[in-house]
C-alpha cells in the first residue's frame, strides 16, 4: 500500500542510511525519509492514512487500526481538527501504525520505547500481538494512574528502569522517521479536503509535530501540488524552543498562559476536553485568524479491555475498517476467539443497538451481515 521507493537520509550530514534512526549514528542529526519520485495519489478505498500510501514507505505488511480522517468542526470561528478521534485518542496513533507496519514486515520480536504518556499508549496498542515491547520509565513517578491500566494491563509488555541491551531489540523512540511520515498526514488531509486557511497551528512541545507537518507540505510540493499551508508551532510564553525546531527553521508562535486557559474553557464547554498543552494551538489559531488548530489528543477513559469487551473492541474495529461483515467472515479474521464467542457477543450488542444487521439470500441459505449502527 506505500510507496516502495524510498531511503533514509541525515538531514545533518547527507548521509543514506541503513533503518529508520532515531537520530544519525554519524552526526546526530534528524533522520528523514525521502522519495526518489514523490507522487501524491489518493486511494479513495482506503479509510486511514494508507489512503496516502503513494507518499508513504511501502513495508510489504500496512497495521491500520482506523487512525486518520479526523474531523474538522468550527469552535467560536476558529477550524480544529480533532485528533481525539484516532483509534486510542491521539494523533500519536497516525504514528503508531507506520511504525507498527514496519515491525509487523520485518518481524521484530522486541522493542524497546522510552516511555512518553500518549505516544507509547497507542504504540502499545498497535503492536498489540506482535511484538514483545520493553517501556523504560524514568522514574516511577512519571507513571500516571492511567498510564498504570494501560501498560500494565496488556500482556506481552514490561516495563524497567534499565536501559540494558539484549542486542536483538529494536529500539523505536517518539522521534524517529516512521513518525514523522505517520504524523504527515495530518496536512495529507487538510489537503485532500481542501481546507481553506492559511496556517495549521500545532502545540510546539517537542517540535516532531510540527516538523512532520512541514516535513508533508514540503513532500506534497515536490510532488508537484502546492498545498499553500503555513505551519506555526504554537507555545507559552516562556517556555524553551527544541533545538529541532529552531534548526529547521519552523515558525513559532508564543501565547500568554492565561489566554490557554480561555481556551480550555471555550474547548470544554463546546465538549472538546483536552489538555493545556493541546489548547494552546486553539489559543494561537484564534488570534492568528484563517488557521486550523489541531487538537492533538482528547480525553478518553481507558477500559481494561479482557474477555468479552475486547472481542467487543475487535468487533467495532473490523466493522468501521470493512463496512459490514458476517460473524463468520469476522471469526476467519480473528481466530484467537471461539466462533460461538462471536455469536454471543454480537447478539448483545445487537440488542444495545451498537450493531445493526441485515439478512440476505445467498442462493438456499441466508447470510446475515452485520455493520455499525449509524447512529449508536
Ligand atoms: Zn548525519
Amino acid at each position: 500500500m506505500g510507496n516502495y521507493n524510498y531511503f533514509y537520509r541525515c538531514i545533518g550530514c547527507g548521509r543514506e542510511l541503513d533503518a529508520p534512526y532515531s537520530v544519525c549514528p554519524f552526526c546526530g542529526g534528524p533522520v528523514i525519509i525521502e522519495y526518489p519520485e514523490p507522487r501524491f495519489r489518493v486511494d479513495k478505498s482506503r479509510p486511514g492514512i494508507w489512503r496516502y500510501g503513494s507518499l508513504l514507505p511501502g513495508f510489504g505488511e500496512t497495521v491500520s487500526h482506523g487512525e486518520g480522517l479526523t474531523p474538522i468542526s468550527s469552535v467560536d470561528g476558529v477550524l480544529v481538527k480533532n485528533e481525539k478521534k484516532n483509534s486510542t485518542g491521539t494523533y500519536a496513533d497516525r504514528a503508531s501504525a507506520v511504525i507498527a507496519s514496519y515491525a509487523k514486515s520485518t518481524g521484530v520480536r522486541l522493542i524497546k520505547t522510552e516511555y512518553i504518556e500518549a505516544f507509547t499508549q497507542s504504540l502499545l496498542y498497535y503492536l498489540k500481538g506482535m511484538a514483545k515491547v520493553r517501556v523504560l520509565v524514568r522514574s516511577l513517578d512519571s507513571l500516571s494512574m492511567d498510564d498504570i491500566v494501560r501498560i500494565y494491563g496488556m500482556n506481552n509488555v514490561d516495563v524497567t528502569t534499565k536501559d540494558t541491551s539484549i542486542g536483538d531489540e529494536a529500539r523505536i523512540n517518539y522521534l524517529n522517521p516512521l513518525t514523522i511520515e505517520g504524523l504527515k498526514t495530518i496536512v495529507f488531509e487538510l489537503y485532500e479536503r481542501r481546507v481553506r486557511a492559511e496556517n495549521i497551528v500545532v502545540p510546539l512541545e517537542t517540535g516532531v509535530l510540527a516538523y512532520s507537518l512541514v516535513k508533508g507540505l514540503d513532500d506534497l510540493r515536490k510532488a508537484g501540488a502546492e498545498p499553500g499551508y503555513t505551519v506555526v508551532a504554537a507555545v507559552v510564553k516562556g517556555a524553551s524552543v527544541p533545538e529541532i525546531v529552531m534548526r529547521l527553521g519552523v515558525k513559532v508562535a508564543e501565547i500568554e498562559a492565561e489566554e490557554v486557559l480561555d481556551a480550555l474553557g471555550r474547548l470544554t464547554r463546546k465538549g472538546f476536553v483536552t489538555m493545556p498543552i493541546s489548547a494552546v494551538s486553539f489559543a494561537v489559531a484564534r488570534i492568528l485568524g484563517s488557521s486550523v488548530a489541531v487538537l492533538t489528543m482528547g480525553y478518553k477513559p481507558y477500559r481494561l479491555y479482557t474477555g468479552r469487551g475486547q472481542l467487543r473492541e475487535e468487533i467495532i474495529e473490523l466493522l468501521r475498517e470493512k463496512g459490514r461483515m458476517t460473524a463468520y467472515e469476522m471469526w476467519k479474521e480473528r481466530q484467537s476467539y471461539t466462533l460461538r464467542a462471536f455469536y454471543k457477543v454480537l447478539r448483545g450488542m445487537e440488542v444495545r443497538g451498537e450493531v445493526c444487521s441485515e439478512v440476505e439470500a445467498r442462493g438456499a441459505r441466508k447470510v446475515k451481515y452485520f455493520r455499525l449502527c449509524k447512529n449508536p
